[in-house]
Order: structure tokens, then C-alpha cells, then sequence
């Protein structure tokens, strides 16, 4: 299969007063041409960093790309300038965001704001994108588009806000779409009719989705493969089915047993990860989520576990699943 991006030990860092926060440390991934990817863990864990980095919009200081490669169809995007960069954002990648409230110009109408890409990307004329603003609101769902597509933001029903920034999103017809948390701030019916539409456009369009989200239920409906991250390291990537039915890593584990599913039965009790991800100013020596884990071994303090294959498409970084884990292991606990 092509892949439309690959990133490859990425490592991105936050000057801050109180040191540098390793806010993304060494994370690979890749995205298919057409296929759905999430990048789910909890806050905090470095997905919306990632997201941010690929579209180059985090502030640079005080964040700094440290290391790594962005390669979107073959291309690096790290070393690109902003001018360049404008030429693929809205065109070749586009965003969703969480609250389309703050990332909705509250000035313009929302018509203005999907033209807005179309005259810049596309050169249409004014009627001609307009013309084509209604034809996405369409698309998107919104009712009465000829006459929606002149009112402001405020006007709009929070569903109706994630639609219209689905439209914006999609309006270039990019090649990639990033959503980050496009449906946390909506409720559980809209939040699935919003993946619904996600899913539709994305057949009708063949466009390559990223969701990022801390939300599982949402995840196993609308994407192929997840990656799932853990203190801004990807700790396991796998198919849908291999994360959900053959989690291999304990925080994957937890993750499941910790978000309501559809899937579970109604007498399997949800079961909180306790304690709290580590401080990345001071990220620890070995597993990050050694704290954490009931499975904790002495060789989980003092080394840092790769990520290993139990398939071709599923890896994990946990000492129990890396076939030299028994070897390491014997010395530490025959000291004791
Ligand atoms: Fe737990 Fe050790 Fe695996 Fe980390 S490497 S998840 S501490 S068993
Ligand atoms: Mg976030």
C-alpha cells in the first residue's frame, strides 16, 4: 500500500521556565493512501503535539522540533518554511479541531470561511466559490444551505459548527484530513452522526483521516488501524481488531477496560487506570508507564522496551511481550 505520510522518530520539546518538556518522544507512524488512522491515549500524552507538528502549527519557541522527519507523499515538511507550508494547510492537509467555536472566525460568515480556501487554492471567482460553498454545506448535511451560507458562527447549533468545519476541512479536497477530537464536544447522537459523515465523505473523496481522540468507542466504527500513546511515546499500533480484541501492552488494556463501549457486556464493570502519566520535564528511565502498571518488573525501571512485531501490522512496547524479556529478567530476580 502508498502512504501518504510517514513520520519517523519524531521528537518535538517546550522550552519552558522550569526546563524542556520532551512533549513527543520518538514517535513513528504512517498513514495509508485512503485509509482512517486514530492516535488515541489520554491528555496529555503528546496526540494533539503530533497533529500540531505535522501541520507545523505549533509556536516555534517555545516549541522546537528536536529530531525526526515528516514525510508527506515522500516529501519532508520539516524542514519547510511557513510560506511553504501555507501552500499545503487547507489544500493538501487539512484540520478539524475540537471546538469549532474557537477556530471559527466569529467575524465571517461561515459561506466566507469555506471560500475563503477555494479562492486562495483553487482560484475559483467569488459567485464560483460561493456557488460551491452552498454545494459543501450540501454535502455536510446543513439544511437550507443557500440561506445558511451567509450567516455567522453564532447562528449555528454545535453540530452544526463541527459540520461547517467539516465542510471548510473539505472543501480543497485534501489529501489528509486531521481531526483532533472533532466530536468531543458534542453529545453521544451527534457525535455519531458527525463520524458518520467523517466516514461517507471520506469514501466518497478517498481522503486519508487521522483522528485523534482519548475516546475508544468512537475509534473502533470509523478507522482501520490505532495507534495508541503513552506519555509522548507510541506504545502500540495495531489493526482495530488486534487493539481491541488482542491488546498486547497493559496500558492498551487498561484504556479498554476504562471507556464505556458498546461492545461490552452490561455486567463488565468500567475500570479507571489509576495514578497520573509521568512529568515529561523528567520523563523516567525506563517504561514510562512502569508507575502505573501492575505488571511492573525490576527490567521496566531500568530499560526503556522497544517496540516489537507480533504481526505485521501490530507492534507493542512492553517488556511481557519482547522474547529477550525472560533472558534480561532472570538476573534481576534471582539478585532478590
Ligand atoms: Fe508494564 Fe513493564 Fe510492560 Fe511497562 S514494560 S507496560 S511496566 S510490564
Ligand atoms: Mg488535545
Amino acid at each position: 500500500m502508498e502512504k501518504i505520510l510517514e513520520v519517523k522518530d519524531l521528537r518535538v520539546s517546550f522550552h519552558t521556565y522550569a526546563g524542556e518538556v520532551k512533549a513527543v518522544r520518538g514517535v513513528s507512524f504512517h498513514v495509508n493512501k485512503g485509509e482512517s488512522i486514530a492516535i488515541v491515549g489520554e491528555s496529555g500524552c503528546g496526540k494533539s503535539v503530533t497533529s500540531q507538528t505535522i501541520m507545523k502549527l505549533i509556536e516555534m519557541p517555545p516549541g522546537e522540533i528536536k529530531q525526526g522527519q515528516i514525510l508527506f507523499e515522500g516529501e519532508d515538511l520539516v524542514p519547510k518554511k511557513e510560506k511553504e507550508m501555507e501552500k499545503i494547510r487547507g489544500k493538501e492537509i487539512s484540520m478539524i479541531f475540537q471546538d469549532p467555536m474557537t477556530s471559527l472566525n466569529p467575524t465571517l460568515t461561515i459561506g466566507r470561511q469555506i471560500m475563503e480556501g477555494l479562492i486562495k487554492h483553487q482560484g475559483l471567482s467569488k459567485a464560483e466559490a460561493k456557488e460551491q460553498a452552498i454545494g459543501m454545506l450540501d454535502l455536510v448535511g446543513i439544511p437550507m444551505s443557500d440561506r445558511r451560507v451567509d450567516q455567522y458562527p453564532h447562528e449555528f447549533s454545535g453540530g452544526m459548527r463541527q459540520r461547517a468545519m467539516i465542510a471548510i476541512a473539505l472543501a480543497c479536497n485534501p489529501k489528509l484530513l486531521i481531526a483532533d477530537e472533532p466530536t468531543t464536544a458534542l453529545d453521544v447522537t451527534i457525535q455519531a452522526q458527525i463520524m458518520d459523515l467523517m466516514k461517507e465523505l471520506q469514501q466518497r473523496t478517498g481522503a486519508s483521516i487521522i483522528l485523534i481522540t482519548h475516546d475508544l468507542g468512537v475509534v473502533a466504527e470509523a478507522c482501520d488501524r490505532v495507534v495508541v500513546m503513552y506519555a509522548g511515546e507510541v506504545i502500540e499500533t495495531g489493526t482495530v481488531d488486534e487493539i481491541f480484541y488482542h491488546p498486547k501492552h497493559p496500558y492498551t488494556k487498561g484504556l479498554l477496560k476504562s471507556v464505556p463501549r458498546l461492545d461490552l457486556k452490561k455486567d463488565e464493570p468500567l475500570v479507571p487506570i489509576l495514578g497520573t502519566p509521568p512529568d515529561l520535564l523528567n520523563p523516567p528511565k525506563g517504561c514510562a508507564f512502569a508507575p502505573r502498571c501492575e505488571y511492573a518488573m525490576k527490567v521496566c525501571l531500568e530499560y526503556s522496551p522497544e517496540m516489537e512485531a507480533s504481526t505485521p501490522s501490530h507492534q507493542s512496547a512492553c517488556w511481557l511481550n519482547h522474547p529477550l524479556a525472560k533472558k534480561r529478567l532472570t538476573p534481576p530476580q534471582t539478585e532478590e
